[in-house]
């Protein structure tokens, strides 16, 4: 037996583990959408979950499934289900779990696109009610006879409010509910949510675990913790085998199989490759917003910065206490006086997009653009103001991002 392995070393060597053929450094890229097996009791058994193997690539694909199991080791988990898109792996988790009379609480600051999916859910007949999660207290008032689950995210965007997260997890825990952490913010370098109780953790493996910005993917993970045994949402044909699994069977058959969300094995290929240097990448790009921050806090022409690295933070201790670093989501508000588009216009380097955790810094301004459906109303309520930048910060050289933003704010 081998010493447990540390983050990046387990990474590296995950592949090898299944022993691909040829002594090939990665899983290949799998490419066939079906599997044929020579005695029909085989196909059988696969459909009926008796035994592990691939019918239809929908479902499963063996490119995917190595992708999957390094999401597994990252997040700490017991198992994980990889998508097309983060948005896919909320969505199917979603609908895989809860039941037209259920109710969740979810956070008030999330990722514009979850808020939007979430109004659609609510439009079809779910019950939701959207909280300040920075105190668990507000969530714990939420709560109703008929709340299921609770659904956050651990830095959220743009404005970096930190989720009471181990609270919130005590009490879930003490309610019996499920437990939604997106940990695509801080990454599984910076943080994993079963440390605070999550039941699952989503993440965007667009953003930092693929990391260079050329492919989509999404995960969902389950930890371990929930009690599906008691959970009434689980339909009879899926209570076989091992209890721990329930869930999860759920969320592949009805959230993957059939909103039909799948990850290409190509772009799992390309996530996998990434994810290989993401704790090398996240230490460089913390360290880029740390300082970056720094310097535009005590800068005359930048009336807010919004980084929890910064000791005027307001859940600043919290965050350290939490995660292994700040992460790379850096918003600012310039002051009235500066032309927010022209002072873009002038940053060389960084590059004016909606992507994050990439390796090229990016900024975008927020209002005008991925929270400009959400309306002025909502705005307010989220903490976004028209003047607000963000900034996803890459791994280039610091100097040279300095640089850029000082010729920018002359
Ligand atoms: C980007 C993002 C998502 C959605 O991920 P996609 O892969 O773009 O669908 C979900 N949650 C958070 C916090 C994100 O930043």
């Amino acid at each position: 037996m081998t010493a447990k392995r540390g983050f990046t070393t387990t990474l590296l060597h995950s592949d090898r583990l299944g022993k691909p053929e040829h002594g090939a450094m990665h899983k290949p890229v799998h490419t066939s959408v079906a599997y044929g097996y020579d005695d029909v009791q085989d196909l059988v058994d696969v459909f009926q979950n008796k035994t592990k193997g691939y019918a239809y690539s929908r479902q499963g694909n063996p490119t995917v499934t190595a992708l999957e199991q390094k999401v597994t080791q990252m997040e700490k988990g017991l198992s994980t289900i990889a998508f097309s898109t983060g948005m896919a792996a909320i969505s199917a988790t979603i609908m895989a779990l809860i039941r037209k009379t259920d109710h969740i609480v979810a956070s008030s600051y999330l990722f514009g696109n979850s808020r939007s999916i979430f109004q659609t859910f609510i439009e079809l007949g779910l019950d939701f009610t959207f909280v300040d999660p920075t105190d668990v207290n507000n969530v714990r008032d939420a709560i109703k006879e008929n709340t299921k689950m609770v659904f956050l995210e651990t830095i959220a965007n743009p404005a970096t409010q930190i989720a009471d997260m181990a609270n919130i997890g005590d009490l879930c825990e003490e309610k019996g509910l499920l437990y939604i952490v997106d940990n695509t913010m801080t990454s599984p370098y910076l943080f994993n949510p079963v440390d605070v109780k999550a039941t699952h953790v989503i993440n965007s493996l667009t953003k930092y675990i693929g990391g260079h910005g050329n492919a989509l993917g999404g995960s969902v993970t389950d930890t371990g913790l929930f009690d599906w045994e008691n959970y009434p949402n689980i339909y009879d044909v899926f209570k076989k085998g091992d209890v721990k699994a329930w869930g999860m069977t759920q969320i592949r058959k009805k959230g993957l199989r059939d909103a039909g969300g799948t990850l290409a094995p190509e772009a799992a290929h390309s996530i996998s490759v990434g994810s290989e240097t993401l704790a090398l990448r996240m230490e460089r790009a913390c360290n880029n917003a740390q300082n970056l921050a720094e310097y535009l806090d005590t800068h005359p022409l930048i009336k807010k910065v919004y980084y929890p690295g910064i000791q005027t933070h307001p859940q600043h201790e919290l965050a350290t206490e939490l995660f292994k670093k700040h992460g790379s989501l850096l918003s600012f508000e310039v002051e009235e006086s500066v032309d927010c588009f022209a002072f873009l216009n002038k940053l060389q380097l960084v590059v004016k997009s909606s992507n994050l955790g990439d390796t090229r810094t990016l900024a975008i301004p927020v209002a005008q653009t991925i929270f400009n459906e959400l309306g002025p109303e909502k705005r307010a309520e989220m903490g976004i103001s028209d003047f607000m930048i963000r900034l996803s910060i890459g791994i280039e050289d610091i100097e040279d991002l300095l640089a850029d933003f000082k010729q920018a704010l002359e």
